[in-house]
């Protein structure tokens, strides 16, 4: 359980969701489940959601379910045969008017298409794996070249690099998936193509009237939503870096600029993040990863992500469980190595003291109060040369004297303290008749753990006058 810091989710579906599967993938390492709303049925999934929940209290640890929504995904329809082979340099004309394609003429399901298009856009197909340029528009029929041709199943991924779409962010299968994920107890809730925060409030306003409050994972796949990153991430509770859709969208090579950034923005908000997409794309049929892979995983841990992600290697493929423990010894491994020596090794007492200057520099402290036996909590304070005073209590004379000649520090004499509590009651009083703090100013009280004794500094606590 405790083998790894980075955090694995794995797509479930056809190959990961059996009871017995689940349970390999847990014991391996998994620590989230993600649903994939763009394929399967209700029904599918909420067993799906009752197996997990059946292994999650086998497994002994929370496992959290992430039903990611489809969003705008411009989809191509059906054709006359199973596929289609489009052929480079041949004219395909998409069209907006529902119809069953074929090799001339192919169905796009965004209505507003053709009038969002300009001769020279470019359109991929099939994530990213053919291109089409637009020649002309006519009416709701858009004729392209094709550029890179190829086999074509039906309902392929339509993406429009860098295009400003009006398309809605939320669709009504959007609606009703999230009316699912609210009333089956998912824990998160992610998003795909969000372009401006305003769509995550748009998801937390359905989840509220969808009777939850789930966190929102905004996927970052849009070149949009890279340039409002910053108010996006304000608005979501977590993202995901959705490689396979943003590395169409935008040129693959930025991806990786794109992912250290997003990894180091959200880290610096305390929000996760997710690294999603082809991490180990060759384990959908092999039982082990490429160099590539396991690099790229390693560059996701060394990056600071929260998680990693596997999709169609749990939800499809063949060694699913494979897959999982890859990313566990790939996650742990590049951990230990990653393993900061201690700075100075210091013992409980010094690294308190150090804590104590820095925390009342921080939180712009009027004094430190060093609740003092022998004089040893305030001349370890003393050592880091704090701006504010050090005032030192201490019930003996010897240590009144002692401590007059240290810098920074000025000794006050009390009765002998007994504890924490009663010492701390008195000490607003006693800032305010020596005007060391005003009310509504900090203080940082460092101390002893064990009152009479010396030498056993293990206390710090920031009060307000
Ligand atoms: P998807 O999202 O699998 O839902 O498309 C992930 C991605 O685009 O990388
Ligand atoms: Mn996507």
């Amino acid at each position: 359980m405790f083998a790894k810091r980075t955090k694995i989710v794995a797509t479930i579906g056809p190959a990961s969701e059996s009871p017995r599967a689940l349970r390999a993938l847990l014991s391996h390492g998994m620590n989230a489940a993600r649903l994939n709303m763009s394929h399967g049925s209700h029904e599918e999934h909420a067993l799906r959601i009752q197996r997990i929940r059946e292994a999650e209290n086998e497994h002994g640890a929370p496992v959290p379910i992430l039903v990611d929504l489809s969003g705008p995904k411009i989809r191509t329809g059906e054709y006359v045969t199973d596929r289609i082979t489009i052929v480079p340099e041949s004219t395909l004309v998409l069209t907006t008017v529902p119809c069953t394609g074929d090799e001339s003429r192919i169905y796009v399901n965004y209505e507003r298409l053709a009038s969002e298009v300009a001769p020279g856009t470019v359109i991929m197909l099939d994530d990213g794996k053919k291109r089409l340029e637009v020649i002309r528009i006519d009416g709701h029929d858009i004729t392209c070249r094709v550029i890179v041709g190829g086999e074509l199943k039906s309902r392929r991924g339509v993406n429009i690099p860098g295009a400003y779409l009006s398309i809605e962010t939320i669709t009504d299968k959007d609606r009703s998936d999230i009316t699912f994920a609210v009333s089956h107890g998912a824990d998160y809730i992610a998003l795909s193509f969000v372009r401006r925060a305003q769509d995550v409030v748009e998801l937390k306003e359905l989840i509220r009237e969808a009777g939850g409050v789930l966190p929102v994972i905004a996927k970052i796949e849009t070149m949009e939503s890279i340039e409002n990153l910053d108010e996006i991430l304000a608005e979501a509770d977590g993202v995901m870096v959705a490689r396979g859709d943003l590395a169409i969208e935008v040129p693959a090579e930025m991806v990786p600029i794109y992912q250290k950034r997003i990894i180091k923005k959200a880290n610096e908000l305390g929000k996760p993040v997710i690294i999603a997409t082809q991490m180990l794309e060759s384990m959908i049929h092999a039982p082990i990863p490429t160099r590539a892979e396991v690099s790229d995983i390693a560059t996701a841990v060394y990056d600071g992500a929260d998680a990693v992600m596997l999709s169609e290697e749990s939800a499809l493929g063949t060694y699913a469980v494979e897959a999982v423990a890859t990313m566990c010894r790939v996650a742990s491994t590049i951990e230990h190595s990653m393993q900061r020596p201690t700075a100075h090794p210091s013992s409980v007492p010094d690294s308190i003291a150090e804590s104590v200057y820095h925390v009342a520099r921080d939180v712009g402290a009027k004094a430190i109060i060093a609740l003092t036996e022998r004089g040893v909590t305030a001349q370890r304070v003393a050592r880091f040369k704090p701006d504010c005073p050090i005032i030192a209590l201490t019930p003996h004379d010897t240590v009144l004297e002692k401590l007059a000649l240290v810098r920074g520090v000025y000794p006050f004499k009390v009765e002998p303290i007994t504890d924490f509590g009663s010492a701390l009651a008195k000490i607003p009083a006693f800032v305010r008749t020596y005007g060391i703090a005003e009310p509504g100013d900090r203080i940082a009280v460092t101390a002893g753990a064990k009152f009479g004794a010396s030498g056993s500094t293990n206390m710090l606590l920031v009060l307000t006058v």
